[in-house]
């Protein structure tokens, strides 16, 4: 059993996730938009939630998701990618009647994406709080959230069951922020704050950690985090790798690997998913920090959000390979 503040052990049960499972397609060129006809490849198996919890279990963590797919093959690739990789898919339904999710991303030359998403009103809208998604929430040991994932109508209720769940256990949360500062407001904002206050594990990346905590200043925002309950940040620094500020004061910096960025989508996920997995596998602070950011720079090297996700033994290949900024 965790204490709070505490990420609890692989013992307690699965680490999930909840949210949007989705296909992406991408422009093979960079521009502006989707407005001529342009080539593109795809469809890769996508979707935050869903390359967090695959890179979990690619590294040997118990891992379960809720969502939902349509009965499509946008919806197969996705579940056999994740069964194959060993991720629980019980609580992922199948609709006979919306379509998989889907996003088309189109890199822009100055390094910015355009976006053309499908997600409110296919299959992934549709997500709910159903039996399955219960049984899956009754025995998971830990659960990951998305700020993101919030706007999913069903989301809430699964989110707010699942973290009572996960505690009632003696499990433990991890939250990324992952939405900006003009989100963060009205009636969402109430469980927005909470999941802030509850969190174990806290995952922004840039300026989230300034928007999170209200504050312009990265001292005072690790510090009027903590002051909340927080049991610990670890702030995502893209190529310039990342941060762990730990509730007793101290911090910790691991440099960046050099590599050659190929698709930059899903690094903070890749990142975010081997940190929490090497801590509940009893793992160092420092140990899980180097290798969550090794992930994440081997997944920016490859093209697909879930291309460049990789196990320990893969890990250790490319850090031997690999040099480090600094
Ligand atoms: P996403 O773009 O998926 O939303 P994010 O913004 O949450 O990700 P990033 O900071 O971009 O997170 O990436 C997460 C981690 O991956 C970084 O902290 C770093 O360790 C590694 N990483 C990302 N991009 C690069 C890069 N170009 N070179 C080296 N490492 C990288
Ligand atoms: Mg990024």
């Amino acid at each position: 059993m965790s204490h709070r503040g505490e990420i609890a052990s692989e013992s307690a049960g699965p680490s999930i996730v909840a949210g949007e499972i989705l296909v992406e397609i991408m422009a093979t060129e960079p521009g502006l938009g989707f407005l001529e006809p342009l080539a593109l490849m795809g469809p890769y198996p996508s979707g935050a939630p869903a390359i967090f919890i695959d890179q979990v279990a690619r590294l040997g963590g118990g891992a379960g998701i809720i969502g939902c797919v349509g009965g499509d093959d946008f919806g197969t690739i996705n579940l056999e990618r994740l069964r194959r990789d060993g991720v629980d898919v019980s609580a992922v339904s199948v609709s006979d009647r919306y379509p998989t999710g889907s996003a088309f991303v189109r890199y822009r030359p100055d390094g910015g994406r355009d976006f053309v998403y499908n997600i409110a009103e296919s299959a992934a809208g549709q997500i709910r709080l159903t039996p399955e998604a219960r049984q899956l929430a009754d025995k998971a040991g830990h659960l990951h959230v998305m700020g993101s994932t919030l706007s999913i109508p069903g989301l809430k209720e699964i989110v707010a069951h699942a973290v009572k769940a996960v505690r009632a256990r003696g499990g433990s949360t991890s939250f990324d922020p992952n939405v900006r500062k003009e989100l963060i407001d009205g009636a969402d904002g109430a469980q927005f704050s909470a999941l802030v206050d509850d969190a174990d594990l806290l995952l922004p990346s840039g300026d989230e950690l300034l928007a999170t905590a209200g504050v312009d200043d990265e001292t005072q925002a690790v510090a009027a985090l903590m002051a909340r309950g927080v049991g610990e940040i670890v702030l995502k620094r893209g190529a310039a790798g990342s941060t762990r500020f730990a509730a007793d004061g101290s911090r910790m910096d691991c440099a960046g690997f050099l590599v050659e960025e190929v698709d930059p989508t899903g690094a903070g996920d890749c990142f975010g998913a081997t940190y929490l997995t090497c801590r509940r596998r009893g793992m160092e602070p420092a140990k899980a920090l180097f290798y969550a950011n090794a992930a994440g720079a081997r997944n920016v090297t490859r093209r697909g959000p879930m291309e460049g996700l990789a196990g320990f033994d893969v890990l250790d290949d490319f850090i031997a390979g690999t040099a480090r900024a600094r």
